[in-house]
């Protein structure tokens, strides 16, 4: 009987997902991700970081190395952190990691562009990129690639076949983006008679202003079009769609888009590939560091890119009044992000500046998981396991009268 066991992305947390998939002798990582609110519970970047392996362990970010001894190959669905971030201290020598192609160059530019921690290796895996529709046999499971929507290039659902029944693991995702997946993975979940559906429910028992990408654009556009002074647009450094919605923005606001650092090793990482029509560097955006000088003289001729608050742009720029400020990515919620967003916004409202929040979620809204997942309870005897939630049991009390839904807890195996 193949079994998951979870040991992270469960107990109310939203992603460090990281999901172990035993059939028999075989064993397989869905996800090696980043809790990264227990990781501020207990570690500060630079002033107190985690110094060995141990210290992850203790402080359950990662299961004990036995937990791992023997596996396969890891999956990985797609490069955020919060699905990525723990595989620099992957136990097993040599161990081959799948993800999509752009998925790989996004992950490889990162890990190499930030510095290391003594126990963290990089050498020790085989990156195995791969497209979508490709299948991977390992062992006496078969994992399948296909493409969904989300925030950033390179997403995948994975449908794994095992020796007691077929598992939908569907990572982070959307259907209200502009990316439109050639392949319909619920379609191919009732195709392939699946028993277990491990579903994402960040969404879930949120307050959601379920906006598209085009909503967005409108906003932007209203919005900006009245801005005298520099336009600042905060957003994640991967979420290329939203970068193309700034761009068409800027142009026809007639303004040249300049982007920070974090912003730059995401597009040089994902220059050539094929079907993602990445703004080009140098061409569609600008860098920060090239422009610098002619942004502080005339800021009403850019919109400038950058990500997380970044109070130290803000500060060098020192925006004219009439300057506007638009956060485009999820609110801050943790009290760490909370304090770092109250003190940009000081910031702002000291020089003068306006404050918006337009965003699209990166992931499915409740009335899209409703509509995604009822057209699955035709399958029979399926189980969902809600991942990826603050609100688990909301999901089941949303999702019961279509199917079984299983809350899962850390540690504990389930019967695919
Ligand atoms: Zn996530
Ligand atoms: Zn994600």
């Amino acid at each position: 009987m193949a079994r998951l066991t979870f040991y992270g992305g469960v107990g109310g947390v939203i992603g460090g997902n990281q999901i172990l998939l035993e059939d028999g002798s075989t064993k397989v990582l869905l996800d090696y991700g980043l809790n990264y609110s227990l990781w501020r519970s207990y570690f500060e970047y630079i002033f107190a970081e985690p110094r060995s392996v141990e210290e992850l362990v203790m402080v359950g970010l990662i299961p004990e190395p036995e937990v791992l001894k023997g596996l396969d190959a890891c999956f990985i669905t797609h490069p955020h952190g919060d699905h990525y971030g723990m595989i620099t201290v992957l136990p097993e020598e040599g161990v081959p990691v799948y993800m999509g192609e752009a998925s790989h160059r996004i992950i490889d530019a990162r890990l190499k562009a930030r510095r290391k921690r003594r126990f963290e290796r990089l050498d020790h895996l085989t990156f195995k990129p791969v497209h979508s529709g490709r299948r991977i046999h390992v062992g006496s499971v078969t994992v399948e690639f296909q493409a969904v929507d989300h925030s950033i290039p390179g997403s995948y659902a994975l449908i794994v076949e095992t020796s007691s029944g077929n598992l939908l693991y569907l990572g982070d995702f959307r259907t209200h983006g502009v990316f439109k997946p050639r392949t319909d993975v619920f379609e191919l979940a009732l195709d392939r008679d699946v028993k277990t559906v491990v579903c994402e429910g960040t969404n879930i028992g949120q307050l959601c202003s379920p906006l598209s990408e085009r909503n967005v654009e409108d906003a932007m556009t209203r919005i900006l079009s009245e801005c005298r002074g520099l336009a600042i647009v905060d957003m994640s450094p991967g979420d290329v769609d939203r970068l193309r919605t700034v761009c068409r923005v800027a142009s026809n606001l007639g303004r040249a888009v300049a982007v920070t650092k974090r912003h730059v090793t995401v597009l040089e990482a994902l220059e050539g590939v094929e079907g993602l029509a990445t703004p080009s560097l140098g061409k569609d955006v600008l860098k920060y560091e090239d422009v610098e000088e002619e942004l502080r003289r005339n800021p009403s001729e850019y919109i400038l890119c950058t990500s997380f608050y970044n109070l130290r742009e803000v500060k060098a720029l020192t925006p004219p009044p009439g300057s506007v400020y638009v956060l485009s990515s999820s609110e801050p919620f943790e009290e760490e992000t909370f304090i770092a967003f109250r003190r940009l916004q000081n910031w702002l409202n000291l020089l003068g500046a306006e404050a918006y929040h337009i965003h699209s979620s990166g992931h499915a809204y409740p009335w899209e998981l409703r509509k995604c997942l009822s057209r699955l309870r035709g399958l029979d005897g399926l189980k969902v396991l809600p991942v990826h939630t603050e609100h688990p049991e909301t999901f089941k009390k949303i999702f019961a009268r279509f199917f079984d839904v299983v809350i899962p807890v850390k540690g504990v195996s389930y019967d695919v």
